[in-house]
């Protein structure tokens, strides 16, 4: 990876930046096969920063071949657990040792407010602690039967596994696969999310002053119909874990059924925020506002629709519009900045879309619709909300993916939850009110993967993680993530003698048949 000392252009640029990115195979960094790359712009400017290595299927194969090789040959998947427990603890040390640097790169490479890329670095480093530490704890079970058999569990790595990651909060999603598949003993190929390939450039140095062994981790960018879709369809690749669009999961879903992969899917959202009359309405609206409009409304848990009960609906509304129109808009580096730019002018271009339909579909716009007027460059929208808004219209059914909250009144319980049923995802859901007997009830009852009753998303990381309906399959987080790298073998032995009926032998000589626990299942 060659650098460049500074950037000409971009004064809010982190120093140093790489001008060119490349694959990292087996230890080394590689140009593409073909030499070909894709260039790579910051979302202040929109003006290209580096040239990226365009993975195609030939660099996929080549990052295959040594992951599996170092997955079949190497001492990875064999080691003790309390020894890859050290060496993720040691990324765990890299990264925070690179804190700021890594919190710069994604706040310019993905257009987060530098403050809020700070927190994700932190978490990324978690990731590896918290892993490190169950994998040293896991047990394997054993199940007695009488005093005669005994069957018990080792859990095996299954192999190459494909970690494929989006562009929102990159490097923190990336470690949210790396370390459960490395704690595991997989050998693993990443695939960055294109828009955002930075920061991912400094995992080969930290893993391998960890010790990582050589093609243990192999990293291939490029664009997901290519790359991506070359590690979905390897045949040496058992596993993928995927976090992005709806409607890319079912792409992949589709492509990689002929190989019978496992496959985790974590998807898109447009969770819902329930607040009763009877909520603490300023602790709510704190929330909400930032449910939605941090990580510049690019999260896959943003509480996008919010449903508010008629009693309190128009204070609650002006309240929150007021304190959305507030909302700093600025410059990512700038620590002031509340939300930042949107990743790529494309995705831009959609959220605006977007506002344009809410607006002709005869939703009311309260706050926001547009660039704000001291940001003439760059993909910059004020945070928007539509109130006055029914579960008919695309903005209530869609996620957007931006910072553009939709608001709806409901009247009672009953029709809180199915305004919060009506749509087609169930990543999370936020509800508040006073009433703890409702608050279960409804939490109960609405179609979300993950609740949170008067709290926004704060989760430990040994909780499941994952949503129902078309935001996911599959949860991962603590144990789970653990099962979905390894398979379980299980173990059946025989511990006095084997009592098996003799068959082809005369009536007299067959021995009693066994006790039913011993019959073979
Ligand atoms: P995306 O689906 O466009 O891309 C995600 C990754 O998939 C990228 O690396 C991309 O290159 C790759 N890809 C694209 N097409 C592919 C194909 N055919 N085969 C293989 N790989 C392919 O998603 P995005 O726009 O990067 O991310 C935003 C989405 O991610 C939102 O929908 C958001 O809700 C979701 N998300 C979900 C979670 C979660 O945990 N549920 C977390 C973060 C983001």
């Amino acid at each position: 990876m060659t650098t460049i000392s500074s950037s000409p252009r971009a004064a809010h640029a982190p120093s140093a930046l790489p001008s060119r990115l490349q694959h990292f195979v087996d230890g080394r960094w590689v140009d593409s096969a073909d030499g070909a790359t894709f260039p790579v712009a910051d979302p202040v400017t929109n003006a290209p920063y580096a040239e990226v290595a365009a993975g195609s299927a030939a660099d996929v194969a080549a990052a295959v071949g040594a992951a599996r090789a170092a997955f079949t040959d190497g001492s990875w998947p064999d080691l003790p657990a309390r020894v890859r427990a050290r060496v993720l603890n040691r990324i765990a040390d890299g990264i925070e040792a690179r804190d700021d640097r890594i919190a710069a790169m994604e706040s310019f490479d993905t257009g987060l407010p530098i403050t809020q890329a700070r927190g994700q670095a932190q978490r990324a480093a978690e990731n590896f602690r918290f892993f490190a530490d169950l994998i040293g704890s896991l047990h394997e079970n054993a199940y007695r039967v009488g005093s005669t058999q005994l069957n018990y569990v080792v859990r095996k790595p299954r192999g190459v596994a494909g970690l494929i990651t989006p562009w929102n909060t990159p490097f923190m999603l990336e470690s949210w696969k790396l370390a459960p598949a490395l704690a595991s003993g997989a050998t693993v190929v990443l695939k960055p999310a294109e828009w955002t390939p930075l920061s991912a450039s400094l995992l080969p140095e930290i893993m391998a002053e960890a010790g990582v062994p050589d093609g243990v981790f192999n990293m291939v960018h490029g664009i997901g119909e290519q790359a991506g879709d070359a590690l979905v369809r390897h045949p040496d690749v058992p596993l993928i874990s995927f976090t992005g669009e709806s409607a890319t999961g079912s792409t992949i879903t589709a492509n990689a059924a002929p190989f019978l992969k496992g496959l985790s899917m974590e998807l898109g959202g447009k969770s819902p925020v329930v607040i009763f009359a009877d909520a603490d309405l300023d602790r709510a609206l704190d929330s909400a506002l930032f449910g939605v409009f941090s990580l510049n409304g690019e999260r896959c848990t943003a509480g996008s629709r919010i449903l508010v009960e008629r009693s309190r609906y128009d204070e609650f509304l002006a309240a929150f519009a007021a304190r959305a129109q507030a909302i700093k808009v600025g410059l990512p580096a700038d620590p002031g900045t509340e939300i930042g730019a949107l990743v790529h002018p494309e995705h831009y271009e959609r959220v605006l879309h977007y506002v344009d339909i809410g607006c002709a579909e005869g939703a009311r716009l309260v706050a926001g619709g547009a660039r704000p007027y001291h940001l003439p460059d760059g993909n910059y929208l004020a945070a928007t909300v539509f109130a006055d808004v029914t579960p008919t219209m695309r903005i209530f059914q869609e996620e957007i993916f931006g910072p553009v909250v939709t608001v709806t009144p409901f009247d009672d319980e009953a029709e809180a939850v199915r305004l919060a049923n009506d749509t087609r995802y169930g990543l999370a859901a936020y509800v508040w009110t006073s009433n703890l007997r409702r608050a279960h009830r409804v939490a109960h009852l609405i179609e979300a993967g993950m609740l949170w009753l008067n709290s926004h998303n704060v989760r430990d990381l040994r909780t499941p993680f994952g949503g129902t309906k078309a935001s996911g399959m599959g949860q991962e987080g603590g144990e789970l993530s653990i099962g979905f790298f390894t398979d379980s073998r299980i173990v059946h032995l025989t511990l006095g003698d084997p009592h098996t009926p003799r068959f082809g032998l005369p009536a007299t000589e067959q021995s009693p048949p066994p006790d039913d626990d011993q019959t073979a299942k």
